[in-house]
């Protein structure tokens, strides 16, 4: 139900912080309290389940049912002690969020009474009735057969009583009908090419291990502002209102104290990852008022991906006990930063050498260019697909709109490691490499500094950027599943490695040394990627002349960019690695074109009926008070020549709001007809590109007037709470 504006603004105002539980213990003391994690396997376990568990999570081996059975019985008894009576397969399917549903640990014990039951096999496979989930076509509503499998990699943990595990959602005929699915395959494809590829310089690894540090965006708004505004309760963002007189012009919320409702909020939400194992480490103010960020200490990517999709589910729970929403949309409010998900990527080996760390001799100096080229190169290859991986409805009003960066993929790579590439790309042979069975492989440029970490060297503006020891991919949008950026990143990567080694192997196969083949790849690679590089301002409308005559995408429609995933390289890429099929590609693009017109239909219904139903009105209302102050002021003066003058405002007021009125009337419904026409398409594809061409643009449209309005009316009558009273928690 929908509370008045001024109700809300007075309830939210007078708010008083809610403490925070904070648990008497030291974080080291509850961290993990609600995780089936290997503490608890060796306690629940016997030794030789424990030992066959941990060995497959360690290998990626599978796993019998005589050990699954055993898993399951130790996990359930620390699920009861723990006061959990249901459980629940989680998934993560093509829509955001995640899925469940939970069944009570109860069977019939065959006399009439019921027993605690929860065997292997319901711990390794299930079959959600999932015909409403997105599937594109793969499984069809009569079928309705797809099922979820465990992910053993990943630990099944509590949330309020029901005991979680963490799995895979596919089609009984194989395809994968989730992000977890192809996330688990490209992290595997990546850790093998990554490891051939590590050998040149190496032989002493047996694992390359992704790694995912997720920063997380968010915006806080009061609860009954919240419920006033229809727009955010439906959509999450704002679909109307004027920009505030002040909002972030004085960088004063970013360097601001965190105001003690959101401290205290922030308090409570730590201690739920820290009981959940996630292991939060940083939280501050953003940029934009009552916008903030939290991130945890960088994990496996398929665990962190799974946590970050965790928190999104925690954070929302959790601010409802401080009368907050969570915001995770992208841009919430016009006229302030949006939110992003940056995602800081890196490879590392089993005995923790990272590899993307400059090391301390000459091979590892080769080491680390050969693993930072290859990536800028699949980068390179791959940046239409990559920005693929992170378009959607909601992300295009960060990335392209006028007030955000464009909708480009570009590389960072700081003056250093940029004139490290220059050299080595303008370098021959010989003075760069000195090959001497001694000594090994001299690079003549000389040692790559240690200091690579300095902050002053950072472009905020580039969406791919290298900051010292990974790579951050800042595009990603605050609501999105990880899993799509990082499927596409590993597999473009994992292909590009696979690549390299072809080509060092044609170069030997030519009677060249393993040192020059990989100089003269490298070399080569360098050269052919230089149009990804870009190190000044990613923001400035000479970037996007520039990106476009390097050849880079500069493709604007969320619909189009999809396609990228249908070009012929994407496919062979996908396909070769293993990651993903061809049919999987084509209905998952069944399923982001689905969602898109989904996502503005919705708006351009929301904004529709705001627009008769709530301005209408109180515009004709206030244009009605001016009618009658002119009536009035001509009944009192309509002789008297000043009447002309006096009355000369009210009359201009209500010209202004009529040619308002009339417009945003005349827009809503050209908005219907076009919705209507647009429905009439079949095509997903089609569809898509008309709600983007000619439905989209209405709202922006119909809320300039309305903003517009927002100015004349009387703040009395106006019905929704302003941006002034929704972005300044006290
Ligand atoms: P900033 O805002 O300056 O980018 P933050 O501290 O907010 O820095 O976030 C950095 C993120 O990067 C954290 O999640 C951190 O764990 C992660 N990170 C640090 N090193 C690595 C690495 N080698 N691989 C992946 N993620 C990393
Ligand atoms: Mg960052």
């Amino acid at each position: 139900m929908s509370i008045s504006r001024f109700n809300a603004v007075e309830k939210a105002s007078n708010r008083k912080a809610v403490e925070a539980v904070t648990p008497e213990h030291k974080v080291s003391e509850y961290y993990g309290e609600n995780v089936f994690n290997r503490k608890a396997m060796q306690k629940y376990l016997s030794k030789e389940t424990y030992k066959a568990l941990t060995h497959a999570i360690d290998n990626g081996t599978p796993i019998d049912r005589e050990i699954a059975n055993h898993v399951a019985a130790g996990m359930r008894m620390w699920a009861l002690e723990k006061g959990v009576t249901h459980y629940t397969h989680w998934f993560q399917p093509l829509t955001d969020g995640t899925a469940e549903k939970h069944d009570a640990f109860v069977e019939h014990d065959g006399n009439g009474g019921m027993i605690e039951e929860f065997s292997g096999k319901l711990l390794v496979q299930q079959e959600p009735d999932a015909s409403s989930f997105p599937n594109g076509g793969l499984r069809n509503t009569f079928e309705a057969r797809g099922y979820s499998a465990w992910d053993p990699s990943s630990p099944a943990f509590i949330v309020d009583d029901t005991l979680c595990i963490p799995t895979v959602f596919i089609a009984y005929t194989g395809e994968a009908l989730d992000y977890k699915t192809p996330l688990i395959r490209s992290i595997e494809v990546l850790g093998e090419a990554a490891k051939d590829v590590y050998r040149y310089f190496d032989e002493d690894v047996n694992k390359i291990i992704t790694y995912l540090g997720w920063e997380q965006e968010y915006f806080l708004v009061d609860e009954d502002l919240y419920s006033a505004r229809p727009d955010l309760s439906l959509t999450e963002r704002t679909l109307l209102g004027h920009e505030s007189a002040k909002n972030q012009q004085l960088d004063d919320h970013y360097f601001g104290a965190i105001p003690s409702r959101v401290q205290e909020f922030m308090k409570d939400l730590e201690t739920e990852c820290y009981k959940l194992g996630i292991p939060v480490k940083t939280r501050h103010n953003e940029v934009a008022p009552n916008q903030f960020e939290l991130a945890p200490i960088y994990e496996e990517c398929n665990l962190a991906n799974d946590h970050n999709q965790l928190l999104m589910s925690v954070m929302k729970r959790v601010s409802r006990r401080h009368n907050f929403r969570v915001l995770l949309h992208e841009k919430p409010f016009n006229g302030v930063n949006g939110s992003g998900k940056h995602c800081n990527w890196s490879m590392g080996t089993d005995k923790g050498v990272n590899l993307f760390s400059p090391g301390k001799d000459r091979e590892d100096n080769l080491r680390f260019i050969t693993f930072v080229v290859n990536t800028i190169m699949a980068v390179y290859k791959y940046n239409a697909l990559l920005k693929a991986s992170i378009a959607s409805a909601t992300n295009a009003h960060r990335l392209g709109a006028n007030e955000a960066p464009p909708a480009i993929i570009s590389t960072f790579l700081g003056t250093q490691i940029s004139e490290i590439l220059d050299k080595f790309e303008n370098s021959s042979i010989e003075d760069a490499i000195e090959v001497d069975d001694k000594k090994g492989l001299h690079l003549g440029f000389g040692q790559i500094p240690e200091l690579l970490l300095d902050n002053t060297d950072r472009n905020r503006t580039s969406p791919f950027a290298f900051t010292g020891n990974r790579f951050e991919f800042r595009a990603p949008g605050s609501s999105v599943n990880c899993g799509s950026a990082m499927l596409a990143l590993n597999s473009a990567v994992a292909y590009q490695l696979q690549q390299f080694k072809k080509d060092v192997e044609a170069l030997q196969a030519e009677g060249k040394s393993k040192e020059v083949a990989i100089f003269k790849v490298l070399k080569a690679y360098i050269k052919e990627s230089k149009p990804i590089r870009f190190d000044g301002n990613g923001y400035s409308d000479e970037w996007k002349e520039e990106a476009a005559k390097r050849g880079l995408d500069c493709q604007n429609s969320v619909p189009l960019q999809y396609d990228a995933y249908l070009k012929p390289e994407s496919i062979e890429m996908f396909t070769s690695t293993g990651v993903l099929t061809q049919k999987e590609l084509e209905a998952r693009n069944e399923v982001k074109w689905e969602v898109y017109i989904k996502k503005v239909q919705i708006e351009a219904r929301v904004l529709g009926d705001l627009s008769l139903n709530h301005i209408i009105p109180v515009a004709v209302r206030y244009q009605s008070v001016l009618l009658d102050n002119i009536a009035k002021l001509k009944e009192t003066f309509g002789d008297d020549p000043e009447f002309r003058d006096m009355s000369e405002e009210p009359r201009r007021l209500v010209r202004k709001i009529a040619g308002h009125i009339c417009a945003v009337t005349k827009k809503v419904d050209e908005m219907v007809e076009a919705r209507k026409k647009a429905n009439r398409l079949t095509d997903m594809r089609e569809k898509a590109i008309a709600y983007h061409d000619s439905v989209a643009p209405y709202l922006d449209e119909i809320r300039d007037h309305i903003d517009d309005l927002e100015l004349m009316v009387d703040n009395q009558m106006w019905p929704l709470p302003k941006y002034r009273e929704l972005l300044f928690i006290r």
